[in-house]
């Protein structure tokens, strides 16, 4: 769903200027506009789902704080952009729950608010446990956090926090202080970093006294702030880590997905792969492999393009996403050749599971020009025998394709052993 964005400001230039900037840095975002108090009136009373609002501090028509007030009665999450940084101005607003006061008086000024947008906008889907055992630091924690948008968590005890850690994958960032009872910040963090890696779970020390901080790092926090701290060093440390981890995702699906169809690539299907073929064969877990390739997909680059190729290889990609597991491994080999690891799954039920698949994808349109569908069929070769190496698998599921392209294609032949194990 598109982000609604409320823009106050009385010049039509800068507001303009904001609108194209912020839609072409973030695309899929609705902004509305609002030059006089008449105008952002009508707009509130009308919608009351904008996400964030960057606000002008003076309207001809309303002076002081007013229009400031007025939009966070509404409870938007509001940044404040002002001509210039003046002495009063920071008064005024020092007791307001406004996100960020931010300058307006140069091109860089606009693309640190758009900058700020974006992040706001992401850290909407980032959830954040902060660990702390006064009620009264986690609260406060809990409003800064909530005030720059990110989905929060409270914990007051570090013992509960890892079972709340275990039964959330979506928690990405940890803050926790060090002075605890049981448990301290820095023990915590250990235990934290066994269950997930410093570039996957961020983690934030925070404490009182200079000492922790060495310890919070040594042992694998991603950043340390000393109390007491101010809101806005706290948010920038909070937003950086945020950033830093979202740009350590983007180069490992660099390194590990197809740019095509954003699946795994063959590298990573056998970095991981391997992983998990060690452990199945000592823990005797049956599993299988397939090797999947569409028919006469040249017929289809020749008919239709090669756009309208791709196409059909985003479908099937997305088609085998959506019927595998997120444990399982599905990777384009290359061109329209897919390899697809099932985990924990006895034989027979291997060789159902790609009979669907292949019975489904069958049923799949694409469409190639205005009003025109066509559908697609794969073949399939699977084998289900642990052999000495997952290289030999595939080589063995890969023959079975072969052996299911010439008995006719769009089918798929298994080697089903009755015991894996
Ligand atoms: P078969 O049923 O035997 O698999 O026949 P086929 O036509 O699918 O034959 P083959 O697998 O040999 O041909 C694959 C074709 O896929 C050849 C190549 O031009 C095309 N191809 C490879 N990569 C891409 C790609 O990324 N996009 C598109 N559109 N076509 C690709
Ligand atoms: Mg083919
Ligand atoms: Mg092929």
């Amino acid at each position: 769903m598109a982000h609604k964005i409320l823009i106050v400001e009385d010049s039509h230039t800068l507001a303009k200027y904001l609108v194209r900037k912020l839609e072409a840095a973030i695309g899929n975002i609705k902004i509305d506009v609002a030059g006089s108090y008449a105008e952002l009136k009508e707009l509130l009373d009308k919608n009351s789902d904008y996400t964030i609002a960057l606000l002008d501090v003076y309207l001809p028509d309303m002076q002081d704080t007013e229009l400031i007030d007025f939009v966070l009665s509404r409870e938007i999450p509001s940044v404040v952009m002002t001509g210039s940084f003046e002495e009063d101005l920071y008064e005024k607003l020092s007791g307001k729950n406004i996100v960020d006061l931010v300058l307006k008086d140069s091109p860089q000024a606009m693309e640190y608010i758009v900058n700020l947008t974006n992040r706001l906008l992401r850290n909407s889907t980032i959830t954040v446990m902060v660990v702390d055992d006064s009620p009264t630091v986690l609260h406060q924690i809990g409003r800064y956090l909530q005030n720059q948008l990110y989905r929060v968590i409270l914990e007051k005890n570090p013992s509960e926090a890892l079972i709340t850690l275990l039964a959330n994958e979506e928690i990405s960032i940890v803050i926790s202080d060090y002075y605890m009872p049981g448990i301290d910040g820095v023990q915590f963090l250990q235990k934290v970093r066994r269950l997930r890696a410093k570039d996957a779970l961020g983690f934030i020390g925070v404490s009182s006294d200079g000492m922790s901080a060495t310890k919070f790092l040594k042992f694998g926090a991603n950043d340390y702030i000393n109390k007491p701290f101010n809101k806005d060093e706290f948010c920038h440390r909070v937003n950086n880590l945020a950033q830093n981890l979202e740009n350590i995702k983007t180069l490992k699906d660099y390194a590990n997905r197809d740019f095509l169809t954003k699946v795994y690539n063959r590298k990573y299907f056998f970095e991981e792969g391997e992983n998990y073929f060690k452990k199945a064969l000592k823990e005797q877990k049956s599993f299988a492999v397939a090797m999947i390739d569409i028919d006469d997909f040249k017929h289809v680059n020749d008919t239709y393009g090669h756009d309208i190729g791709d196409k059909v290889i985003k479908v099937l990609a997305k088609r085998l996403i959506e019927k595998t597991k997120g444990q399982d491994l599905v990777a384009r080999f290359g061109g329209e050749e897919f390899c697809v690891l099932l985990k924990d799954i006895p034989p027979l039920l291997a060789e159902r599971f790609f009979n669907e698949i292949c019975r489904d994808l069958a049923t799949l349109r694409v469409e190639a020009d205005i009003g025109n569908h066509i559908g697609f069929t794969v073949s399939i070769g699977v084998e289900t025998k642990p052999l000495d190496t997952l290289e030999e698998m595939i080589k063995q599921a890969d023959i079975k394709l072969y052996e299911a392209k010439e008995s006719g294609k769009n089918r798929v032949i298994a080697h089903v052993v009755e015991e894996a194990f």
